[in-house]
């Protein structure tokens, strides 16, 4: 089984950070962010969104059309350091 690259992991990285993924799956995508500076800047970029969007509404689900709104931003631009 050949390592995922960059772009499946990215595909991967929101039910990473939520932890829904397949075992196996995780497993991998973690390896890959401890190798890759990209896809770990990206974890780590995606990480703090989530936790300061999940601050700002006050509540677990981030809203879908909020999200949306996001992720297009984040294919536009790449994550500015913080
Ligand atoms: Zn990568």
């Amino acid at each position: 089984m050949c390592p995922i690259d960059c772009r499946q992991v990215l595909t991967q990285i929101e039910l990473y950070l939520d932890g829904e993924l397949d075992v196996s799956l995780h497993a991998e995508v973690h390896e890959h962010i401890g190798t890759c500076g990209n896809c770990a800047d990206r974890s780590e970029f995606q990480r703090r969104l989530k936790a300061m969007l999940r601050a700002k509404c006050g509540c677990d689900e981030v809203p879908a059309d909020l999200l949306q709104r996001v992720h297009a931003l984040l294919q536009e631009a790449p994550p500015t350091p913080l």
